[in-house]
């Protein structure tokens, strides 16, 4: 064993913070084993056996975008063949009394007032009043408060007051100056999508965090991100989840080669190592592959998102994995990681413990 692996396991036994230099050490390690071993204490010690999902819908109501980041393949413009833009009608015909979340992110759509992206919201709270809401990522919400020359809280209240119960993560793609100026120089940073989430927190709204891995990001810059996410979390405790999302090349604009999934299960391991302060640690099937989402399930990850309906984004740059995954397929994968499968809703609140084939070990 190494030494960076012993000393985290004396820290993590004596419940000690991990600095973010050793935890570059720690993904410059090799023994991807014993760091799956050490998340995976971690994980249990939070959630024990258990790994949730949640019976959702994904629902992006346009994809037309204003701006045009580089790693970006599902945005379009208005008069390219491809260009959608969902009514209220279709976006409630997505929308059921079965499922628990709609999860909705899209496109910036410049011909769509403020007002239309709440009406979403308002429609279908109104329509479906038990189905949680999370929308819009701190992209949007700063795009409405800049068109609509408005605070960021003002958006935030009007959002809640429509029916949102939380944030979804994205957005933040890797919180590093030099990989904004190469690959989305016209969107947001880290200071502006923290601030959004930083007054989410404040106005009593949970939210989520994602990193986006795998393209031209180092190490060092993904740990940034990581520190930079901890440190609002210890203020605010608003995070749920952290959400490591495997870039997909796409038309290869920003890298040809998607990442190995030893690369993912270290990040999953890293993350919940690192973010202690975190309780939940996804394992997202979309971007890494059912294969390898399961097996995330015994390298940190304690959930597995959901049933999500039709998955358009990461499907845009060719994603390999399926749009949608039956509730049953979810738990099978849960299951194959030994794992206790337990639905859960947007807030992770435990909605049913599949108890009958539970496994230990
Ligand atoms: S990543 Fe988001 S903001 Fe950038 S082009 Fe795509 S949809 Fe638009």
């Amino acid at each position: 064993m190494t030494h960076i692996i012993e000393r985290i396991w004396k820290k993590v036994n004596q419940e000690e913070r991990v600095s973010k230099e050793e935890t570059l050490e720690l993904m410059n390690c090799q023994e991807i084993i014993e760091i799956g071993k050490i998340a995976n204490f971690i994980k249990e010690k939070k959630n024990g056996k258990r790994v949730t999902y949640v019976f959702n819908r994904q629902i992006n109501p346009t994809n037309i975008c204003v701006l045009s980041c580089k790693f970006c393949d599902f945005a379009t413009k208005k008069n390219k063949e491809n260009a959608y833009a969902m009514t209220l009608e279709e976006i409630l015909s997505q929308c059921s009394q079965a499922i628990n979340e709609v999860h909705i992110v899209g496109g910036l759509y410049a011909e769509w007032p403020f007002e239309y992206y709440l009406n979403i919201v308002k429609t279908i709270h109104e329509n479906f009043p038990q189905l949680q809401i999370k929308a819009y990522t701190a992209v949007e919400i700063d795009f409405f408060s800049r068109r609509e020359h408005c605070s960021i809280k003002e958006i935030l209240l009007k959002l809640k007051e429509a029916g949102l119960v939380c944030l979804p993560g994205g957005g933040a793609e890797v919180f590093s100056e030099r990989v904004r100026k190469a690959l989305f120089p016209f969107k947001i940073g880290a200071n502006r999508w923290l601030e959004i989430h930083q007054a989410a927190h404040e106005l009593g709204i949970r939210s989520n965090a994602t990193l986006l891995y795998g393209h031209i990001e180092t190490h060092e810059e993904r740990i940034d991100h990581m520190q930079k996410l901890r440190d609002l979390q210890d203020k605010t405790k608003g995070f749920l989840s952290f959400i490591p999302l495997a870039f997909q090349p796409g038309k290869g604009n920003v890298t040809k080669k998607q990442t190995s999934s030893i690369d993912d299960l270290k990040t999953i391991a890293i993350a919940r190592i690192f973010l202690d302060n975190f309780d939940h640690i996804k394992s997202y099937w979309v971007t890494m592959g059912e294969e390898t989402a399961s097996m995330a399930l015994n390298f940190g990850a304690d959930d597995l998102d959901g049933t999500i309906g039709e998955e358009k984004i990461m499907h845009a740059a060719d994603a390999k994995s399926p749009s949608f995954m039956a509730k049953e397929r979810l738990e099978a994968l849960i299951r194959s990681a030994k794992r206790n499968p337990m639905e859960r809703d947007a807030l992770y609140n435990i909605i049913s413990e599949k108890k009958e084939e539970s496994c230990a070990f």
